[in-house]
């Protein structure tokens, strides 16, 4: 037996309960977990939303941002062994479709993710896709091995762009804001322009490289962005899924500027068109992390010395669970681990 944490009804909160190791399919391996950390999905589950009232079907152990070591490996399972330090992509791609065919599982038409459609890794042990493991280095540290997932996303979103000698502005400064920061200071951008509306999240832009740190709540974004750059910004990277946030975001780009949207807007948004068109803007969606394209690039710049342990904040015990949720909601954190 062991401990994990499930959605047991549906309904608010989650239980941390005695449940049965996974057992794992001959295409599995299982994971004991180290570290975990939590995701704004997971707190959706937590909360439950709409969203998660649509999706999650419990019992369900939630979580899928974790380092652990393997301690069982699957019979068909090659190029792995037993110790290994591994996180993993989350995304379970059905390796059929036509995306999965053509080198975009990332977008698959029939995904299931790890914490949501099955069971996840706020647990001691948890069963995983051995095609999904991801090792991690032995002298790295365990704890940003934790959010290799969300990581993975800010650099999807921005290295859609070349960055360097670059003035971009970032909308929204919750962890995935935070990573594209350090993810551009680390290639070179000019200038850094970062915006939000929580004065803890902005003190971690700050810290992590921001050259500009903007309160949308009380100054003009755009306006300080024209002033500083003359002309306006090159890239916007918009992270927040806040209307207005997009809004002062596209405002405050030059001509020919581009765009990455990730943040999720809970709303239909109304959008200035004409002016993507007069401006002759590109904006591009970015869903998840290309698979494993994204990973060896976020490889990469972690072993060139990117430095995201700042947007770590926070360490809870599993037991800690609702305290940690607690100050999810309250906004004053950035990344959360849980530990077994
Ligand atoms: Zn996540
Ligand atoms: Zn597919």
């Amino acid at each position: 037996m062991m401990k994990a944490l499930q959605k047991r009804v549906a309904g608010p909160g989650l239980e941390l309960c005695e449940v049965e190791i996974p057992s794992i399919r001959p295409d599995q391996v299982l994971v004991k977990i180290e570290m975990a950390a939590i995701c704004g999905t997971d707190l959706h589950i937590y909360n439950w939303d709409t969203w998660s009232e649509n999706r999650i079907r419990p019992p369900r152990t939630v979580g899928h941002e974790f380092t652990g070591r393997i301690v069982q490996l699957g019979k068909d399972v090659v190029g792995l062994r037993e110790g290994m330090l591994v996180t993993a992509e989350g995304h379970f791609t059905c390796g059929r479709c036509y995306y999965c065919r053509t080198g975009q599982g990332h977008i698959c038409d029939d995904v299931k993710i790890l914490g949501v459609d099955v069971d996840g890794i706020f647990a001691e042990y948890a069963a995983v896709d051995a095609k999904n493991i991801w090792p991690l280095k032995e002298d790295g540290d365990p704890a940003v091995g934790a959010i290799h997932d969300p990581l993975g996303n800010a650099v999807h979103a921005a290295y859609a762009h070349c960055l360097t000698g670059q003035n971009v502005v970032i909308t929204g400064c919750g962890p995935i804001g935070l990573f594209c920061v350090a993810l551009a200071r680390q290639a070179g951008a000019r200038r850094i322009f970062a915006s939000d509306v929580n004065d803890y999240r902005m003190d971690l832009a700050k810290k992590l490289g921001a050259d500009y740190v903007v309160n949308a709540k009380e100054d003009d974004l755009a306006a300080i962005v024209h002033q500083v750059t003359g002309i306006g910004a090159d890239i916007l990277l918009e992270m927040s899924g806040s209307r207005q946030a997009l809004a002062s975001g596209l405002d405050a780009l030059r001509k020919g500027a581009a765009v990455s949207l990730l943040g999720i807007f809970s709303d239909r948004v109304d959008m200035d068109l004409d002016g993507v068109i007069f401006k002759q803007l590109t904006l591009y969606g970015i869903n998840g992390r290309r698979i494993f394209d994204t990973w060896f690039q976020m490889e990469a710049a972690l072993e060139a010395g990117l430095d995201v342990s700042p947007v770590i904040t926070h360490r809870f015990g599993f037991e800690e669970y609702e305290e940690a949720m607690a100050l999810m909601n309250s906004g004053r954190c950035s990344k959360v681990l849980l530990l077994p």
